[in-house]
């Protein structure tokens, strides 16, 4: 591992991350060297994760803490249990999301509000009680888990495409009342990526020859694209890049 990379020594926690993407970038940050932290709602899911991560790490390096990232009052809970159990956290990854597919004449205010709040509002109650720790020690890094619908939208998934917007800015916002005191603060994009999640997409002839047609690279994603970003974004060798979303979706944002 380049020296720029290395995250050895770095504690890290991925919200999110007991299945799916978030447990891929935990993965990711583990591999780079970080102590990292898993986190969901569902406890014996969360320490089955933690389980089988562990499996490949040595003692004290993989942890778990279940709490809702919705909650203030649990956001500020998690972050103290890091901070008391694993050490100072120095790398935050926003990514606990759900969506909702629904018409927007149908769409309950409640069902809005709901991903609304796991999807956006939850990267702003996390990332503050994540900043309060490290804007005091000069540094820290901040992650937050977007994708190509912060540009672009698709029918049925009107709150997705407005929270995924606003975590673009909330990105921007972070950096611009952060930035000064050592915080770096950006997104990552996922583009489609093949997860049991997409199996079915995956197995649709006609979804799958247009996802193919609609990409440059022409292919899915897999879950492995997104850790090296993830790394990149974690460690020193992105000290001077401030709240940018970066795309990691094989071209699909750059094309009509
Ligand atoms: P997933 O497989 O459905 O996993 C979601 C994770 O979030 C689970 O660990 C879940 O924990 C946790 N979670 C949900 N609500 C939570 C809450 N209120 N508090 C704490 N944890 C909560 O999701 P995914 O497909 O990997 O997506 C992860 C992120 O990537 C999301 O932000 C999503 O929008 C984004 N993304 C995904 C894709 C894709 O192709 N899948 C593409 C672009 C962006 P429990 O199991 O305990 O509920």
């Amino acid at each position: 591992m380049s020296g720029l990379f290395d995250l050895t020594g770095r504690v890290a926690l991925v919200t999110g991350s007991s299945r799916g993407i978030g447990n891929a970038l935990a993965r990711g940050l583990a591999e780079a060297g970080a102590a990292v932290v898993l986190n969901g709602i569902n406890q014996e899911r969360l320490k089955d994760a933690e389980a089988a991560l562990a499996a490949g790490f040595g003692p004290g390096r993989i942890h778990s803490c279940a709490f809702d990232v919705t909650s203030d009052t649990e956001a500020a809970r998690g972050i103290a249990w890091v901070e008391e159990n694993v050490g100072p956290l120095d790398i935050l990854v926003n990514n606990a999301g759900i969506q909702h597919r629904v018409p927007m004449l149908d769409l309950d205010v409640k069902d809005w509000e709901r991903v609304l709040t796991t999807d956006l509002t939850s990267a702003f109650l996390v990332g503050r009680e994540a900043a309060r720790r490290m804007i005091p020690r000069g540094r820290g890094k901040i992650i937050n888990i977007c994708s190509v619908q912060t540009d672009l939208a698709r029918p049925t998934i009107a709150p997705y495409v407005a929270a995924k917007g606003g975590l673009r800015n909330l990105t921007r916002a972070m950096t611009a009342e952060w930035a000064a005191s050592g915080l770096q603060i950006n997104g990552i994009a996922p583009g489609y990526i093949h997860t049991e999640m997409t199996q079915n997409l995956v197995d649709d002839p006609d979804f799958n020859s247009w996802i193919l047609g609609r990409t440059p690279a022409h292919r899915w994603g897999t879950v492995a694209d997104l850790a090296g970003p993830a790394v990149w974004l974690a460690s020193e060798a992105s000290n001077f890049v401030n709240g940018q979303t970066i795309f990691v979706d094989g071209g699909m944002t750059v094309v009509v």
